[in-house]
């Protein structure tokens, strides 16, 4: 087969990138490398009176920190909206849509009779022509939708990439509203034209869709258009096993990124819910890309895990470049309000990240421990009435006298905490737990020596003194 590849990501901007629809982004793009085909980013932007350029920035910034980078687009639908009108204008002249006149209290009224028969509560068809049919006297003041004329029966069926073949019968379904009364085409429509044109070989989206696909597969046959594949990838769940939304925490990519989290973890993360490489927990973009061939994934929906996110967080926090984790807490600080001076402190906060980052899930909890060497600490209390103890006083008092004098370097500050050792008999740990609760606040810290280092001397003797 000799067909190229190409995938689509055709996000909403009604919102931010949902972590659901980053997901099938990343399968989209992976998809497209891995075949050496292309990916293209459209912007499903008809819902005018729901879609916000806000929204748009937002989509494109998380696209951007995730990395899946687009051959095409960002392609906006409702500047296509010429393209749409000439496929409805030869659909109708072909006779396969049609003016529908029909107000909305006649469909209601049609829906509820057929409910009240038992029946689906579909389209009564009073306005398809048919040969030898009369159509009804076009009503003055109405303004028409157009609808597609949907195979009044037969089934349509595909082979999901993901959840496997699929059935649907064309009687459980109606004729499709394409184009609404305003003369914008509907979802359905648009994304069939779109998918053409943009010659789409693979869709990856949501399952919520799969009612949608029968109606798009009877418009694509209905313009001799080749069929894409489809794979429609089962939900997220929440980690209460509910549908992930708003309400039960983060949802948007953007708040994980505000949240601390590095993108090639999120990308790991996100992969690996709901597809896998055997046990392969941790892998990078390249990796992914050369095993994502569209199998393996998860026919069942995936459940969010915050926890298992967290601790891949961590993993490529600890392999991270120092230089560059630096940058990232620099502007956490900053919404703390600590600037940290770029000529005279970056190489200072490059060490306190290569200090503390093996401690930390996240940014933010790598920025809240190196605040402590910015701004003010306040000792727990309960920790600092447990360690600072009046047979520990005097071991820090003469702390203080010898860091006063001793040259400010790690080693310097380690013979100075061994002599005191010396001279007081205490162990280090009756020594170092004192000390850390008084510096940094907390009895759990790196190496005494290297955070007493970093803190700087005139610090250190004014936070020590503080008993
Ligand atoms: N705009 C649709 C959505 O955000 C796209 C669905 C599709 O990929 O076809 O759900």
């Amino acid at each position: 087969m000799t067909q190229k590849i190409r995938t689509r990501i055709a996000p909403s901007p009604t919102g931010f990138l949902h972590l659901g629809t980053a997901r099938t982004a990343l399968y989209s793009w992976a998809y497209a490398r891995h075949f050496g085909g292309e990916f293209v980013l459209r912007i499903e932007d008809t819902d005018v009176a729901r879609s916000t350029q806000d929204s748009v920035d937002q989509i494109l910034a998380s696209m951007r920190w995730l990395g899946l980078e687009y051959n095409e687009g960002p392609i906006y639908q409702m500047q296509r909206l010429d393209r749409y009108k000439a496929v409805v204008d030869q659909l109708i002249a072909d006779g396969k849509a049609y003016y529908c006149y029909s107000t909305p209290e006649e469909l209601d009224a049609v829906r509820e009779a057929k409910k009240a028969r038992g029946e689906k509560a579909l389209y009564d068809g009073r306005w398809r022509p048919a040969p030898g049919k009369t159509l009804p006297p076009v009503p003055e003041g109405v303004k028409p939708v157009v609808r597609f004329c949907n195979p009044p029966d037969g089934d349509v069926s595909w082979d999901d990439l993901v959840k496997g073949p699929i059935t649907i019968n064309n009687r459980e379904i109606d004729d499709l509203i394409i184009v609404r009364t305003d003369g914008i085409p509907t979802y359905n429509f648009a994304v069939v034209v779109d998918d053409w044109d943009m010659q789409i070989s693979h869709v990856f989206r949501g399952d919520e869709h799969i009612n949608n696909t029968p109606w798009q597969i009877n418009i694509f046959n209905a313009l001799g258009a080749p069929l894409p594949q489809f794979g429609h990838c089962p939900i997220i769940l929440g980690d209460d096993g509910q549908k992930l939304s708003k309400r039960r925490g983060a949802v948007s990519v953007t708040a994980y990124e505000e949240d601390g989290y590095l993108p090639e973890a999120m990308l790991n993360y996100l992969a690996r819910l709901g597809w896998s490489h055997g046990d392969e927990e941790l892998f990078n973009r390249e990796q992914l890309v050369a095993w994502f061939d569209g199998t393996h994934l998860n026919k069942s929906p995936a459940q969010w895990d915050p926890v298992k996110l967290l601790w891949v967080n961590a993993q490529y926090i600890k392999q991270a470049d120092n230089t560059r984790l630096a940058g990232l807490v620099a502007t956490q600080l900053a919404k703390q309000n600590i600037a940290v001076d770029v000529d005279s402190g970056t190489e200072h906060l490059v060490k306190l990240c290569a200090l503390f980052k093996d401690r930390c899930d996240t940014t933010v909890a790598l920025a809240s421990w190196i605040a402590k060497f910015y701004g003010e600490v306040t000792p727990d209390a309960a920790e600092k009435a447990q360690h600072v103890t009046d047979a520990v006083r005097p071991a820090l008092t003469l702390l203080i006298e010898k860091l006063s004098t001793c040259a400010w370097e790690k080693a310097a500050i380690a013979v100075a905490i061994k002599e005191v050792l010396t001279a007081t008999g205490l162990k280090m740990p009756q020594l170092a737990m004192p000390v850390r609760v008084l510096v940094l606040g907390t009895a759990q810290t790196p190496s005494l020596d290297a955070v007493l280092e970093l803190c700087g001397k005139e610090k250190v003797l004014a936070r020590l003194a503080n008993v």
